[in-house]
């Protein structure tokens, strides 16, 4: 999605109002606001690029990342985000889609950049400018675009309205209480919605952001101790693997986790916060809908799997298919309304909107409390001898199994029944289970056609960088 108010502008106020702040601290270095501000107008000095024109920017999260980004857009250029687990063949496609005029990357991606034709290439050993131009803001701010991940194909850009000023923001930080000049690492990856909006939302705080090239749960753990960091944003998955771990002897001093990007799989809210405190903060949105619910730590005391309510300025509606409400406890289509939704995609497609409301793709429900459920994709729906079953259920059922680390749940082609349900389980270090425990425990608490008939045990589940499970490679 295009992302609004310009982070080229909030970090040139930063740099002005807070000069020797630190800004970003990385796996090399620590820059300050006006270190950082320098950096990137270099940058921007350095890049052949005209306005209009768009930067894709294949980089973990690092100094050079935000350098980039903000540089690109300083210079009135798109950049456009991608994912770091694009395969070669889906980079040169996403770079031709998106009309690419440069690629601004990590050298450890230069093999498949070798690949894609057509564009400057911008590795790390690039020299920056001596001096950064005279820095007149140019007259049309670059816009970022976010790709979806491609979990359901090719990944699809998606354009997105400048929203007046802070607003959107604000009312997320209205519920999470991030606050100014706190340390906040930022782990989700910054080319992602979630991590992308974390980083508005550090510079816009002038916060100090932390930054790893990878996510290493023990390691991280070390870096939120020694940087002294209060704050986190990170995808579920990593919520898990830091749960993985035993209970560190010296606890960071945390006061927000905040997890976006897919469903926190069941329990494990409960289990981060009893070791962590009441600090987790559970996102629901899309590259798409921008954000669409927030449950507090209170919220995921009542219920660890609701994703809250939405926050000020957002709707959230239930529908049937025949654009209905349905009553709360039901399962519907999930439509948000807000400020910041994306206009179309970059190659044309449209989206499917009822009432100034957009379809998220997504079922759920809501209960009598107005709290936000989200029970699955559409897509991911499995229809098994007439009924529907919701994957993302079933692996919470399973995720519950205490021998159990990582569940997903998908529909096979199945000649009687359509589609048949296959889990697929990732067991704890040691542990072993049955796979008649694995459908006695479904059995008990859902019908039976709920209870997967195949039931797979794999040593870790095919992810894609944000966490989410690609379901095409799973094994058959
Ligand atoms: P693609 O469409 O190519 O698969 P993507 O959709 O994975 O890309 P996102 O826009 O980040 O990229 O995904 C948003 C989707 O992730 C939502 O529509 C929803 O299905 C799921 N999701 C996000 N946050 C949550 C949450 N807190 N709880 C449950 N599901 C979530």
């Amino acid at each position: 999605g295009r992302w609004g108010f310009g982070l080229a502008g909030e970090l040139r106020q930063a740099a002005a109002r807070s000069p020797h702040r630190i800004a970003v601290i990385d796996d090399q270095r620590s820059l300050s606001y006006a270190q950082l501000l320098d950096r990137a107008e270099r940058l921007a000095r350095s890049l052949p690029v005209v306005p209009g024109e768009r930067v894709g920017l294949l980089c973990r999260n690092s100094a050079r990342m935000i350098e980039a980004l903000i540089g690109v857009t300083t210079l009135g250029a798109d950049p456009v985000l991608m994912n770091t687990g694009l395969s070669a063949n889906q980079l040169a496609t996403v770079a031709k889609d998106q009309g690419l005029r440069a690629l601004i990357f990590d050298d450890e991606f230069a093999p498949k950049v070798a690949l894609v034709d057509g564009v400057e290439k911008i590795s790390e050993g690039t020299a920056l400018a001596e001096s950064h131009r005279d820095s007149r803001p140019p007259e049309r701010p670059g816009r970022t675009i976010v790709l979806t991940s491609g979990t359901t194909g090719v990944p699809k850009g998606a354009r997105r309205p400048t929203p007046g000023g802070f607003r959107p923001l604000c009312s997320v930080i209205d519920r999470i209480p991030l606050r100014a000049e706190q340390r906040v690492m930022i782990a989700a990856p910054l080319f992602h919605t979630w991590g992308f909006a974390g980083l508005q939302i550090a510079l816009a705080l002038r916060a100090t952001i932390v930054l790893r090239r990878k996510f290493d749960p023990a390691a991280v753990l070390d870096d939120l101790v020694r940087h002294e960091c209060t704050g986190m944003i990170a995808v579920p998955v990593m919520i898990q693997q830091l749960m993985e771990l035993p209970a560190p002897a010296v606890k960071p001093a945390l006061s927000v986790v905040a997890v976006s990007g897919s469903a926190l799989p069941g329990g494990l809210a409960t289990r981060f916060m009893d070791r962590y405190g009441d600090v987790l903060y559970n996102l629901y949105g899309s590259t798409e809908a921008s954000w669409a619910s927030i449950a507090t730590p209170q919220d995921l005391r009542i219920n660890p799997r609701t994703a809250g309510r939405p926050p000020y300025g957002t709707k959230v509606a239930v529908l049937d298919d025949a654009g209905t409400p349905v009553p709360p406890g039901e399962v519907g289509r999930l439509f948000v309304g807000n400020e910041m939704l994306f206009e179309g995609y970059t190659n044309g497609a449209g989206r499917t909107m009822h009432d100034g409301l957009l379809a998220t793709g997504d079922l759920g429900h809501v209960d009598a409390d107005g709290r936000v459920y989200v029970d699955g994709r559409e897509d991911d729906m499995i229809v098994s001898g007439g009924e529907n079953v919701y994957p993302a259920e079933v692996e919470g059922l399973l995720a519950d199994l205490p021998q159990v680390r990582e569940v997903a749940v998908i529909g096979v082609p199945d000649d009687e029944y359509g589609q048949r349900l296959a889990a697929y389980l990732v067991l704890r270090d040691g542990e072993t289970l049955d796979p008649e425990a694995v459908r006695e425990h479904v059995r008990h608490h859902r019908a039976r056609f709920s209870v997967p008939r195949d039931v797979v045990f794999l040593d870790e589940l095919p992810r894609n960088a944000t966490g989410k499970v690609v379901a095409r490679e799973l094994p058959r």
